[in-house]
């Protein structure tokens, strides 16, 4: 079988300065023990004023945390007025960005097609995409899930090519369970990135998929985060509220 290094990253939203964000990373890192970051890659998302500041520590100190970013913009530069491109992220050492995430696509109204665009803007400039999909509740509740979830992967990754799974980590994060405290069960997670796995099997093959990184997302805490990851497909884990204390989130990626 193929072997996948689990990815946790946390997405702190639009949360924490850019001075702020040196106190967490510093913090996080004081907590933190050589051996945690062994066998797994931890990644942190700043809002975008604070990738500089973060990236500046992370190469000053010699962290093993790699730097991720929320979003980008599609086109690599032009009169986008507030957009930051996947360029400007990549020469900032932006390692992951989160494309797709349920808050972009339910707030700014994000479809598919303009995913779509960003899996790929992020892949031209040599990062890898954190590729967010997942179900509302009424339509985990109507048994669609699965569909909603196969039809995100099919638009989102529309003609992209995945030469080598690291480059594309998928996060199945049910939108039911994000900011609320609700955690999908580990079997219904399992269950859910299965699937999303058969569909990767069917976009490219059944290598690729057995090697592509799938994170579960929703209310990770310390108390849950074990038994999310210990599921044979679960690889990783997309953390919001719970990253933005380094107590917690060295907890989370201390899990083992
Ligand atoms: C997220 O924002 O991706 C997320 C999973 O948030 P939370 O952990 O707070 O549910």
């Amino acid at each position: 079988m193929t072997e996948r290094v689990p990815v946790i990253a946390g997405n702190w939203k639009m949360h924490r300065d850019h001075l702020e964000a040196i106190q967490l990373v510093q913090k996080l890192a004081y907590h933190l023990q050589e051996d945690d970051y062994e066998g797994q890659e931890v990644v942190v998302c700043p809002p975008f004023v604070a990738l500089r500041s973060v990236q500046t520590l992370l190469q000053s100190d010699k962290l093993p945390i790699h730097l991720g970013a929320q979003n980008c913009h599609s086109e690599d530069e032009g009169a986008f007025t507030g957009e930051i491109s996947a360029t400007m992220l990549a020469r900032l050492d932006v390692r992951y960005v989160v494309v797709g995430h349920s808050e972009r696509r339910e707030l700014f109204g994000e479809t598919d097609e303009i995913v779509n665009a960003k899996v790929a803007a992020v892949q031209r400039h040599k990062m890898r995409p954190i590729l967010c999909v997942g179900e509302v509740l009424d339509q985990r509740e109507a048994g669609q899930a699965v569909d909603v979830v196969v039809s995100q992967l099919q638009g989102s990754l529309a003609g992209i090519r995945v030469a080598d799974p690291e480059e594309l980590v998928v996060a199945y994060e049910p939108v039911w369970a994000i900011g609320t405290g609700k955690t999908a069960t580990p079997q219904d997670a399992q269950d859910m990135c299965a699937a999303i796995r058969t569909e990767l099997a069917s976009l490219y093959d059944e290598q690729t998929a057995a090697g592509i990184r799938i994170q579960y997302g929703g209310s990770v805490k310390p108390g849950n985060v074990r038994e999310l990851m210990s599921q044979p497909d679960i690889d990783g884990a997309l953390v919001g509220g719970a990253s933005l204390s380094s107590e917690d989130f060295a907890l989370i990626v201390g899990h083992r």
